[in-house]
């Protein structure tokens, strides 16, 4: 089984060499991402595995399956960046749909505990002897209240971590799983109540139609002032302008992102060589109270090791015929973990 494998980068080699030597896979890594320009660099494989910011659009889909390619595996959960309904009946499209949530969830806290306790700037500081604590002042976490939208894995592992610091935590949920809510704690609550009386967001939701720019301007309005938004999720949950203008009218008092609206073309890449072309990255990055990271939160060595695991045994059911529960089914509109021990088509 030959294997083409788009956007790689050191650190993915290490833990898929070994997994795929044990289950006697062969793959070429290509440092390009996925697109339609390097669509032909699959030529000659079975598969092909790809990451978050590959492009797997119609015309990508298509060429894929002239070649004769029947395998798309995702090494992510998130299926927002692949035109599922095109690929249904030519592309058999399977994800890690678990990996490792405390990877995501402890990098969420890393975050907000940076941002509140203004570590970033004591690092700097204290790395050039400047050990004055004008400007550091932070404020407690215990007894603060966390919006948290989205109760699947990464946004319960989230929960109980906050839990631990002693918050309140307000949830929302298109789905909500009841046993969350002990009525004291943990409420669900409806989004605008969440947006209304929490001091802390943290979004853990998917990208989808309707969670595109879920907190725009006018969710922002809402917000207590002062609010600190963390976004581990997926970057166009957030209006990335109508952020920054909140930011700048004092309305949001910090921001964490480990994902960005626009970050295909900048992410994961050593730009600092290059002038910073996307304006509003520039300057949420240029803001004292915004913190960013560059589509890390999954980067652990456990989470490396699963996402590597995973793919190749998912790539190895689906060339050797064998049902794979982590297909993804499109059908009558929706899309959903197989799950069923069986194929989708
Ligand atoms: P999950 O499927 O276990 O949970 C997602 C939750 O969102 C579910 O409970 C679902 O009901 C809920 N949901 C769906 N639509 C919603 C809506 N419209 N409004 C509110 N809630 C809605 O997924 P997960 O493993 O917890 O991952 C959550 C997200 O984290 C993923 O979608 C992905 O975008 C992101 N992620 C980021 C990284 C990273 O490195 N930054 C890594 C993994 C996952």
């Amino acid at each position: 089984m030959k294997i083409a494998f788009f956007d790689t980068k050191p650190y993915d080699r290490i833990a898929f060499e070994q997994y795929a030597a044990m289950y006697g896979v062969t793959i070429k890594y290509f440092e390009t991402k996925l697109n339609e320009d390097t669509a032909d660099l699959a030529n000659g494989f079975d598969g092909v595995c790809v990451f978050v910011n590959d492009t797997v659009n119609a015309a990508v889909i298509d060429k894929l399956y002239a070649m004769g390619i029947r395998v798309l595996a995702l090494r992510c959960a998130g299926f927002n960046h692949v035109d599922m309904k095109h690929a249904y009946g030519k592309l058999h499209v399977v994800r890690v749909p678990a990996y490792s949530p405390y990877a995501v969830a402890e990098h969420t806290m890393a975050l907000l505990l940076t941002s509140v306790r203004r570590i970033h700037k004591a690092y700097l500081r204290s790395r050039d002897f400047n050990f004055s604590l004008t400007g550091l002042t932070g404020f407690d976490l215990h007894g603060k209240t966390v919006g948290v939208v989205g109760t699947g894995k990464i946004g319960r592992v989230f929960i109980d971590i906050c839990r631990g610091f002693g918050m309140r935590v307000l949830a929302y949920d298109k789905y909500p799983t009841p046993d969350l809510d002990n009525g004291d704690t943990v409420r669900y609550v409806d989004m605008d109540t969440l947006l209304l009386e929490s001091d802390i967001i943290s979004l853990h939701c998917p990208l989808t139609e309707e969670t595109y720019h879920l907190l725009d301007a006018a969710a922002f309005e809402k917000c207590k002032t002062g609010v600190v938004l963390l976004n581990t999720s997926r970057g166009a949950l957030v209006d990335a302008e109508g952020l920054l203008a909140a930011i700048k009218s004092r309305k949001v008092g910090a921001a964490c992102l480990d994902v960005y609206e626009e970050e295909g073309d900048v992410f994961f890449e050593d730009n600092s060589g290059h002038i910073m072309e996307d304006d509003t990255l520039a300057r949420l990055i240029s803001m004292p109270n915004v913190l960013v990271t560059s589509h890390q939160a999954f980067l652990t060595q456990e989470a490396l090791s699963n996402i590597a695991e995973t793919t190749v045994v998912n790539i190895v059911e689906v060339l050797s015929g064998s049902p794979c529960a982590n297909e993804l089914c499109y059908r009558n509109g929706d899309i959903q973990d197989c799950g069923k021990n069986r194929h989708c088509f």
